[in-house]
Order: structure tokens, then C-alpha cells, then sequence
């Protein structure tokens, strides 16, 4: 298990609802979105209408959920999650389509995870809040239509153009989240900190900010690591070198980069001269998913400019040779 792994683990839970922004003023960062949504839900809450279908994309772990909850909250309605995967069957999505009240949200995660004939139905219900659905099967199959009140449905997901496009087209509102600066994630740092009382100082809080990839989740996680370590080793207190000999203990270097980057940088270099590497080959090359490629690995490692991304494959950079102490292939002389 990878202590930087932006996924939701099974020991964020708890620790996570207490420390999760429930107001838009709480949501540190991403300062586009933040003010826009702010427009989009006052002016939707001044006409008494529920707000525009909103779609949130961007890596996994940055704020997508918790910025659905804010908006339910601030728009003073109910929250009803699901997700791509779990909706199986168009009666699954009607189920839960039937039981919104006005205005409220639907929140749909890895809605690009659909299947065809869900997304059918939820072509008509997005757009004239219609629910027009086959029940039964053989010749006793009929139609029904049923009317909706108006809802907000909230989608996310971590690549926008996963999305087919009719149903990238019936959002009103998309927003895309970007990774945080390391002077957010401290903040971020601090502010969890506060809700769990632990002590941390501003050069501690930085510390960890800068290991935490740009992700809220990491930050968290990364800090509750750390609050362990500092009770047994340092009676409570986080500063600096108390971060850091705890993060390096848990092995993450001072980029926040772990043994899975390694690997993968280490292979595009070892295994394929520096690229460049489909991402096919380079999956099989140290046995991940290409999922987990695409979604979790490399978008960081491109994003810090470790890892290019060319039509031919992908490809390590300068930066990458320097930091992971590797040589360049040689040239070839001409
Ligand atoms: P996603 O749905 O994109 O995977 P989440 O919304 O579950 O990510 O966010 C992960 C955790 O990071 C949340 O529990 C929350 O505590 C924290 N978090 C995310 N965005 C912010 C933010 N803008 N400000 C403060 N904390 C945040």
C-alpha cells in the first residue's frame, strides 16, 4: 500500500468527514472555481431554481466530492452519491432519479464509468427532467414516462475527455480542478491540524505540503503519518525535522516521489532508453494497470515535468535523470 496513493483508503474515513471543508469559504485553493461557483449558486438561490448540471474533473484526490457536498450545503438542499460502476441497470439510476426533491443534487462519481444504456436515460432526465424508461421485457414490455422535479446532477471525474459528448454537452457549469501549491496545502495542513489538535508549526505544515503531490488527500493523510510518528519520537510536536524524518522513514523523497514513481521512471529509462514508450508496454514493463498509469502515476510526473507525454510514447526528461541519480542513454554519434 502506497502512503501517496491519491485513492481514498480505508483508514481515510472517520479522520475524513471531520476534517473535510463542509463551506465554500473552507475550500482552500483552486481560487477560479471557488469564485464562479460562488456566482453560480448565489444566482441560482436568488431565483428559487436549482443550479446548472455541474461536471468536476480532475485528478483523483483533489477536492472533486468534497466540492459536491458544498454544494448541496450551500444550496440548502440534499445529497444523494452514487457512481458510474455502481448504476448497472437503467432502474438503478430511475430508483434514485424518483426520490430527489426539488433542487436537489445527484451526485455521480467515475461518471464516465456509465454504461450505455444508463447514460441513455439519463439523457432526458438532465435535460427536461423527464425519467422515460422500458420496464418488464418480451411482448408485456411498455414505456413509462414520469416527470422529475428539477435536480442538479454533479459528475466527476478524473479525465473530462473520458466523457462521451453528448453527455459532456448537458453540463451547464464544468469546472476543473488544478493541483494545489505547496503554500495551499499548507494551509490545508494547518487547517486539518486544527480539527485534529495536533501541533504542528508553519515550517512543519510546509514540510509536508511539499511531499503531498499537489493533493488535499495526501496532505491529510501524509499529516496523520507524521502526528503518529511525532507522539512516539517527539512528544507531539510537528517542525520540520520532525517531518521530514518521518516521511523519509515512510519513504517518500523530498518531492513527495515514492519506490512506484522510481519504477516507472526507472523502466521508461532502464528498460526503453528514455522513451519513447507506449503506455501499453510500459504497464506490462512493471506490471500495473494502465488505468493506474494514466489516472494515478504519471499525470504528477508530467505535471513536475519528470515525464513527457509525445505522440510516439512517453518519454523521461532531463529532470528525471538528475533527481533519480540515473544517466542519460548516451548519443549516438552521427
Ligand atoms: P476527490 O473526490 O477529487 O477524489 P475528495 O473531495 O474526496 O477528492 O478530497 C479528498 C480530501 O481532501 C477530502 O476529504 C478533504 O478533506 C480534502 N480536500 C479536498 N479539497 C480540499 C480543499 N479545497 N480544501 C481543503 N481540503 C480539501
Amino acid at each position: 500500500d502506497r502512503v501517496i496513493s491519491p485513492d481514498a483508503a480505508s483508514d481515510d474515513g472517520a479522520l475524513d468527514r471531520a476534517i473535510r471543508p463542509r463551506r465554500l469559504t473552507d475550500y482552500v485553493g483552486q481560487p477560479a472555481v471557488c469564485e464562479q461557483m460562488g456566482i453560480f449558486i448565489g444566482a441560482a438561490r436568488g431565483r428559487g431554481e436549482a443550479l446548472d448540471h455541474t461536471l468536476i474533473f480532475g485528478p483523483p484526490g483533489l477536492g472533486k466530492t468534497t466540492l459536491s457536498h458544498i454544494i448541496a450545503h450551500e444550496m440548502q438542499v440534499n445529497l444523494r452519491q452514487t457512481s458510474g460502476p455502481v448504476l448497472e441497470k437503467p432502474g438503478d439510476l430511475a430508483a434514485l432519479l424518483t426520490n430527489l426533491e426539488s433542487g436537489d443534487v445527484l451526485f455521480v462519481d467515475e461518471i464516465h464509468r456509465l454504461s450505455p444504456v444508463v447514460e441513455e436515460v439519463l439523457y432526458p432526465a438532465m435535460e427536461d427532467f423527464q425519467l422515460d424508461i422500458m420496464i418488464g421485457d418480451g411482448p408485456a414490455a411498455r414505456s413509462i414516462k414520469l416527470d422529475l422535479p428539477p435536480f442538479t446532477l454533479v459528475g466527476a471525474t478524473t479525465r473530462a475527455g473520458l466523457l462521451t459528448s453528448p453527455l459532456r454537452d448537458r453540463f451547464g457549469i464544468v469546472q476543473r480542478l488544478e493541483y494545489y501549491s505547496d503554500a495551499d496545502l499548507a494551509r490545508i495542513v494547518q487547517r486539518s491540524a486544527a480539527i485534529l489538535a495536533i501541533e504542528a508549526d508553519q515550517d512543519g505544515a510546509e514540510e509536508i505540503a511539499r511531499r503531498s503531490r499537489g493533493t488535499p488527500r495526501i496532505a491529510n493523510r501524509l499529516l496523520r503519518r507524521v502526528r503518529d510518528f511525532a507522539q512516539v519520537r517527539a512528544s507531539g510536536q510537528i517542525s520540520r525535522a520532525v517531518a521530514d524524518e518521518a516521511l523519509a522513514m515512510l519513504k517518500v523523497d523530498a518531492r513527495g516521489f515514492d519506490h512506484m514513481d522510481r519504477r516507472l521512471l526507472s523502466a521508461v529509462i532502464e528498460k526503453f532508453d528514455g522513451g519513447p514508450v507506449g503506455v501499453e508496454s510500459l504497464a506490462a514493463a512493471i506490471g500495473e494497470e494502465r488505468g493506474t498509469i494514466e489516472d494515478v502515476l504519471e499525470p504528477f510526473l508530467i505535471q513536475q515535468g519528470y515525464l513527457m507525454r509525445t505522440p510516439r510514447g512517453r518519454m523521461a526528461t532531463q529532470t528525471a535523470y538528475a533527481h533519480f541519480g540515473l544517466r542519460p542513454p548516451r548519443q549516438e554519434s552521427p
